[in-house]
């Protein structure tokens, strides 16, 4: 938290907020309590309160998530861990961690802006197979690549990329050297989930989104088995996790045989999780942090990086850095 307007604001994309909630952990007298949950739970039938359905993990998960929204400054005042992403060296440029933005018009920012990045030819890694000789080869590739790019700028000027022939001659040096196929020098992924920052949320869209959390509820008790197992064993619902365990760790709920059972558990558990919890999350996104924009300095505290696409354009970051 600070009172220093100077302060510029940032906005990073919903990934990266799923990514930063995961890192945090609300001080232990924090209190919890979410009366929308128990509206969209059929006024608590399923809810909440007593009785309830989501587990203390998820609970706590949930209301972490929901506390950020609505209070940006809680990132300041909670336990976090910082964010390091590891080289998985795949590709030219290392994986860094997550950028935030400047410009809320960056195209960086948007949801249909695929990410990529060029791979290190799968042909060449497949030549090396202990672990640190790969590591070593592949940076080998890199700092050759690299090199190659300061070169090819020097002659060419920074945008020879552009053009087809430039392109060519390039991937010729490289499979020369590395003795791979000239086509697979600039071979790219689309890297990290889909962005989907600022946005505009409608009134309709969240009540619509109101209406699925509204309908995962109430599918959770319509079910016979799980009306059943909510009926006689409701703290089965909370633990829905045992579902996966082989071990026989409750008796039959008749008619269900064990098998049955865990099954059924099985099916609320995916409910909870996939659908209720994700949705409910993207719900106190929108409602309470449409624009998920935040103080810079806190997200520079948390990990994150400038983006260097916009923020060359706001006097900082490093405008040099293309994207390989
Ligand atoms: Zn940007």
């Amino acid at each position: 938290m600070s009172d220093n307007s100077d302060i510029r604001q940032a906005y990073i994309t919903e990934a990266t907020f799923k990514k930063l909630t995961t890192k945090v952990e609300l001080p232990k007298e924090f209190q919890f309590k979410d009366t929308l949950i128990w509206e969209l739970s059929n006024g608590g039938e399923i809810g909440l309160d007593n009785p309830v359905i989501f587990s203390d993990v998820e609970i706590r998960e949930l209301l972490t998530f929901k506390a950020i929204c609505k209070d940006s400054n809680l990132f300041n005042i909670t336990v976090f861990k910082k964010i390091q992403v590891e080289d998985s060296y795949r590709y030219i440029s290392p994986e860094k961690n997550p950028c935030y933005h400047l410009d809320k018009d960056c195209e960086k920012l948007h949801a249909d802006y695929d990410s990529t990045a060029i791979k290190i030819p799968e042909v060449y890694k497949e030549r090396y197979s202990g672990e640190e000789e790969l590591k070593t080869k592949v940076n080998e590739y890199r700092v050759y690549f690299r090199t190659l790019i300061n070169e090819f700028n020097t002659k060419y000027g920074e945008d020879w990329i552009e053009k087809d022939e430039n392109k060519l001659r390039f991937a010729a040096r490289i499979s020369m050297r590395f003795n791979i196929p000239d086509t697979d020098v600039f071979e790219r992924d689309v890297i990290g989930a889909k962005n989907s920052g600022v946005h505009n949320w409608k009134n309709d869209e969240i009540v619509y989104i109101k209406e699925d959390i509204a309908a995962g509820f109430k599918s959770l008790w319509e079910d016979e088995g799980r009306r059943k197992i909510w009926l006689e064993k409701k703290w089965l619902f909370r633990q829905s996790w045992l579902g996966d365990k082989k071990e026989d760790i409750y008796g039959d709920i008749a008619p269900y045989s064990q098998e049955d059972v865990k099954r059924i558990l099985r099916g609320i558990h995916s409910i909870k999780r996939n659908s209720i919890i994700n949705q409910l999350k993207h719900l106190y996104h929108i409602q309470y942090c449409p624009e998920l924009k935040f103080d810079e300095e806190t997200l520079q505290k948390l990990g994150l990086r400038p983006c260097w696409n916009c923020a060359r354009f706001a006097g900082s970051g490093d405008a040099a850095i293309i994207q390989w």
